[in-house]
């Protein structure tokens, strides 16, 4: 059933907690539909084209990049609250801006960065895609950043660690009085596992790394596998493996609607505040499907994810990052004026910072071009 009204657990706009600036309102946009609008604007969504989700760009045409999953994200994302009566905006706007702060080349990047940035604060790329919308993007003439509304913010604030949740005031709280974020955000965050889950499964059968016999050994793929092999005993090559994927996500999607507004008709929240204090998270799948789920990240962290030609690219990666974290630390001068102006005044730490913010934002192709032009 598809309800046009907003529940009232869901964010709704009037009870939004605002901007850090005041604005006046849009004259025909909702608050949250600003956001995503703003964010689609962002020169950091553009970038997301270039970046690696798991195959670094110029490996093929047809892999996922950042973009193609954060669209992915989004739409799973927006079938899921429209049924349970959430904020489309709202989660659309999440889902478009979750991967922001992603580094280039993927996990291998940001591990990288991590490691460099030890001395100095360390580097979370959930974090980072808060500072990009908070303070990277140079836009508007009134303020820094994006000027994104609460919810927003706390549903790209995914994990935080402690001491980096006390230094980031309200929108930090949550993770120190161990609070729940919204249901759009809880949404967002089951829909990036979703997206990912399913599409690595596509992109690694058409890399050539993962086989049809190997992930039958998974529950969620045999099922489906062999749903599809009764119905279309003859079909072969990307047809069957299409035909496979769009039903296992049909599967969890529909699982993690039913699972969840069983537990919202239980609950009977009446607030956007009673999901924030409720102990754990609403939005879930069954058991089943959960342990499918989880099997099936495990199988692709064991198989894909650490498969040795997907670590010939992540030991590049890691060497590119160094090399250029080296390099702009060794002389700040190596970065654009408004970067090396910020590097210059600050003291180590700070300098760290800047670089993380400048290498973290660039593009696979950027940094392979930057790390040939510096060595
Ligand atoms: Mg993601």
């Amino acid at each position: 059933m598809l309800r046009s009204a907003l529940a009232p657990f869901a964010a709704h706009e009037e009870q939004s907690r605002g901007r850090v600036y005041t604005e006046a309102p849009a004259a025909y946009r909702g608050e949250f539909q600003r956001d995503r609008d703003r964010i689609v604007h962002s020169t950091g969504f553009r970038r997301l084209v270039y970046k690696t989700q798991v195959f670094v760009n110029h490996e093929g045409d047809h892999y996922r990049t950042r973009l193609t999953h954060s669209l992915e994200v989004a739409q799973i994302a927006r079938t899921v609250v429209r049924v349970l009566g959430l904020n489309e905006s709202l989660v659309e706007a999440i889902s478009l801006a979750h991967d922001l702060g992603h580094t280039p080349f993927g996990h291998a990047g940001q591990d990288t960065l991590n490691t460099c940035m030890r001395d100095y604060g360390g580097f979370e790329h959930n974090l980072q895609s808060l500072r990009v919308v908070d303070h990277l993007e140079v836009k508007y003439a009134d303020f820094p950043g994006l000027n994104l509304t609460f919810e927003t913010r706390e549903g790209i604030l995914k994990h935080c660690s402690t001491r980096n949740a006390r230094e980031l005031g309200e929108i930090g709280e949550r993770f120190l009085q161990r609070r729940q974020p919204g249901l759009e955000a809880q949404v967002a965050n089951i829909a990036d596992a979703i997206a990912y889950n399913n599409h690595d499964v596509d992109d690694g059968i058409r890399a050539g790394l993962l086989s049809i016999e190997k992930l039958r050994e998974q529950a969620l793929f045999d099922k489906q596998f062999s749903a599809v092999r009764r119905q279309y005993p003859d079909l072969e090559g990307r047809r069957l493996v299409y035909e496979i994927i769009r039903r296992m996500i049909n599967l969890v999607v529909t699982d993690l609607i039913d699972t969840t507004q069983a537990k919202l008709d239980d609950l009977n929240l009446a607030s956007i505040d009673e999901v924030r204090e409720y102990g754990s998270p609403i939005v879930s799948f069954s058991e089943q499907v959960q342990k499918e789920h989880v099997s099936l990240k495990g199988f692709l962290m064991k198989n894909l994810y650490k498969h040795d030609k997907v670590r010939e690219m992540t030991d590049k990666a890691q060497q590119m990052v160094e090399s250029l974290f080296a390099h702009y630390m060794a002389d700040p001068a190596h970065m654009p004026k408004e970067f090396c102006a910020t590097a210059s005044r600050g003291d180590a730490s700070e300098q760290a910072r800047v670089v993380a913010d400048y290498v973290a934002g660039m593009t696979d192709r950027y940094a392979i071009a930057e790390f040939e032009r510096l060595n």
